[in-house]
């Protein structure tokens, strides 16, 4: 596709969903940015876009509130004119054994995580079918496949992502749609950034690359899945772990 793109990025304030919005707008795709802080708290990413000369708007959204995602598809559409890519990356962890779990740890990660990504779904594919054009991406996660002691509400939402992924890839498959997800292993992230020399050793072990991965590299895996040249690839999990999970 020649022209201009439209990108609506989840979670784009920061983090991995930030780098996949930079790294779209400078591949000739305008962003629609939506997270649910406060605008200002996503400012250096909205200006990294801008930077990668991109048309760039912010959308303050929860996504796992089923209307106020409706609301923002509806916003971006009519602001952009359309919406050629989701990328589904808003995401949230409450990590403890399921002996100590909550009903409250489980129902509010499995809304953001999951409910989130059926919301947006549901919501941006209208818009696609009438294109007869669209690609979604899911950020879900190498634990969504292996499981992990501690995580057992993020670990479902992940495997449920790629359930959903699947079922979109079937249903819009003629529509000319695609949908995949993308696996991350353990990614450099403030969250990691807060770990021991000695955890992260540990964590090196378990990687036959043996370093974390960068932002970077699921934000090139997003680039390929949406790109021209991933055209006849639907309802795959891309794994960027480093080879953590083999
Ligand atoms: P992060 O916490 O740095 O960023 C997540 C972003 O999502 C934030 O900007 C946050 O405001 C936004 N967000 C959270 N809840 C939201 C909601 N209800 N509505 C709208 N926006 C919301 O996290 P990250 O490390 O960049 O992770 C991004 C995605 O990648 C997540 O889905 C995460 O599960 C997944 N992932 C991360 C890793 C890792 O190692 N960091 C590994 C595997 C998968």
């Amino acid at each position: 596709m020649n022209e201009k793109r439209v990108a609506l990025v989840t979670g784009a304030g920061r983090g991995i969903g930030a780098t996949i919005a930079r790294t779209l707008a400078a591949d000739n795709t305008d962003i629609a940015v939506v997270d649910y802080g406060e605008e200002s708290s996503a400012a250096a990413a909205l200006q990294a876009i801008a930077e990668a000369g991109a048309a760039v708007r912010y959308y303050r959204c929860d996504v796992s509130d089923f209307s106020a995602a409706k609301a923002v598809a509806d916003s971006v559409a009519k602001d952009f004119g359309k919406i050629d890519i989701l990328v589904n990356n808003a995401g949230v962890t409450a990590d403890k054994l399921i002996m100590r779990m909550s009903e409250e740890d489980w129902d509010r990660v499995l809304s953001i995580n999951l409910k989130g990504c059926f919301n947006m779904v549901k919501h941006v594919t209208p818009y696609m079918m009438r294109k007869r054009y669209g690609r979604i991406v899911s950020i879900s996660s190498v634990v969504g496949l292996m499981g992990n002691a501690g995580q057992a509400n993020y670990a479902a939402s992940k495997a449920g992502i790629i359930g959903l992924t699947k079922t979109v890839a079937k249903e819009f498959g003629s529509r000319g749609i695609t949908a995949n997800a993308v696996a991350p292993g353990f990614i450099k992230t403030a969250m990691t950034d807060a770990l021991t020399e000695e955890q992260k050793q540990a964590m090196y072990k378990m990687i036959p690359l043996g370093r974390l991965g960068e932002t970077q590299d699921i934000a090139d895996a997003v680039k390929f899945l949406v790109s021209d040249a991933a055209a006849y690839i639907t309802g795959v999990v891309l794994k960027v772990d480093g080879g953590m999970y083999i």
